[in-house]
């Protein structure tokens, strides 16, 4: 008889069957047995296809990046811990001290916590600017940029990148281009193809849309990406098997989720904009945006799930949140059901007030993430809301 010491330490291969599974399988293991040293030796040094070590790459990262690729049309992409470990490989791939960084006035907190303060901290030169005007673009870049970081679509005031420009500026001053594309995903605008160089995503936001996994997603194509696999490698920023098997099953309907939320969002627009408790409507999809234009050609007729509008105070928004149910107060976005948010106490708190209202950010502004509800769902619900301000 067998001992069970024996037995219990190997681990069984999967069984194999006759048939194919129609759901893809998760591979957890850490380590892959190779034939040979000289296979491992192959393998390690890429002169071989296969998997050994899981932080240098596994099956359920390659499932999904090779659809991201497709999605963003780029030559490479690479799944991360999280969307500021892409952010951070992007940042360590392509500047060391002494570089010149120009961030947007308006990346997500802690993006411009990471590129303004961290990389600080590593020798980098980063200049803050209002990339959305470019104007101001041209004045931060053409001193010389080795990086510019600007987000496709802004947080919360919805200002649009114009990439095409913004690659231009960036290739004239010798530098690369990063997009954070996590507002639009690559259904709304795939950069690469409008010359940025690499383009992010929080997958944890949009694209997995199921607020259930943590992960990030850097492509690029050409010389940019050089460095990009093995910092994220040496550095440890790579992704879970598990969070890149939930995200792949996000994009199962992706096309399908960004096609009703951003429907519902111009139908919830065109409400909020009637309303006579709202004081101002920020959406690129209505006339009045300062980039209504440009989002129109850029995005080709579409606007995206992401609103804003303004209450008079405070007190109105306390007010409007506890009873629009059941649409729930999160800052994050991106989810399945909408969302309603508060940038003022969330993703804008580290600001001073005097900071945020120079941004356009008043302590009534209110950012709603819409979902792929039915739009008359939305519609009651926010008016359960507006109602009661
Ligand atoms: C959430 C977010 C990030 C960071 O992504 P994580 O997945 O939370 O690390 C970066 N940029 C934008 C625009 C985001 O919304």
């Amino acid at each position: 008889m067998s001992r069970a010491d024996d037995i219990c330490p190997r681990i069984d291969d999967t069984p194999k069957t006759a048939t194919q599974p129609a759901a893809a399988a998760i591979y957890p293991a850490t380590v892959w047995a190779c034939d040979s040293p000289e296979q491992a030796d192959q393998l390690l040094a890429g002169e071989q296809a296969g998997y050994v070590y899981q932080r240098n790459g596994h099956p359920n990262a390659d499932l999904f990046t090779d659809k991201a690729k497709q999605l963003h049309g780029a030559d490479h992409a690479l799944a991360t811990s999280t969307g500021m470990a892409a952010l951070s490989v992007a940042m360590l791939s392509q500047l060391k001290a002494g570089s010149q960084l120009v961030i947007s006035d308006q990346l997500y907190g802690q993006s411009s916590q990471l590129l303004a303060v961290e990389a600080e901290r590593l020798g980098v030169h980063c200049r803050t600017a209002n990339l959305y005007d470019l104007k101001s673009a041209e004045a931060a870049i053409s001193p010389g940029a080795d990086l510019v970081v600007v987000e496709t679509i802004a947080n919360p005031l919805l200002r649009v990148a114009d990439i095409r420009a913004l690659s231009k500026l960036t290739h004239t001053a010798g530098g690369k281009l990063l997009v954070d594309n996590t507002f639009a995903t690559p259904i709304l605008c795939q950069p690469l193809s409008l010359g940025a160089d690499l383009v992010m995503e929080s997958v944890s936001k949009l694209m997995n849309g199921h607020s259930d996994a943590m992960l990030g997603l850097l492509c690029g194509s050409g010389e940019a990406w050089n460095r990009v696999e093995r910092v994220a490698v040496v550095w440890g920023f790579t992704s879970s098997p598990f969070d890149c098997y939930l995200a792949s099953r996000g994009l199962v309907t992706l096309p399908l989720r960004c096609e009703r939320a951003n429907h519902n969002a111009r139908a919830i627009a065109q409400h909020l904009s009637d309303s006579a408790k709202v004081a101002k409507v920020i959406y690129p999809g209505l006339a009045n945006h300062p980039d209504h234009e440009l989002a129109n050609q850029q995005f080709k007729g579409q606007f995206g799930a992401m609103i804003s509008f303004n209450l008079p105070d405070r007190e109105a928004v306390d007010r409007f949140i506890a009873n629009c149910q059941p649409i729930r107060f999160c800052p994050s976005l991106g989810e399945a059901p909408t969302t309603v948010s508060h940038p003022a106490t969330t993703s804008h708190r580290s600001l001073s007030k005097k900071a945020r209202e120079q941004l356009g950010v008043c302590d009534g502004t209110v950012r709603v993430s819409i979902g792929i509800e039915s739009a008359d769902g939305i519609r009651e619900a926010i008016d359960r809301g507006l109602a009661a301000t």
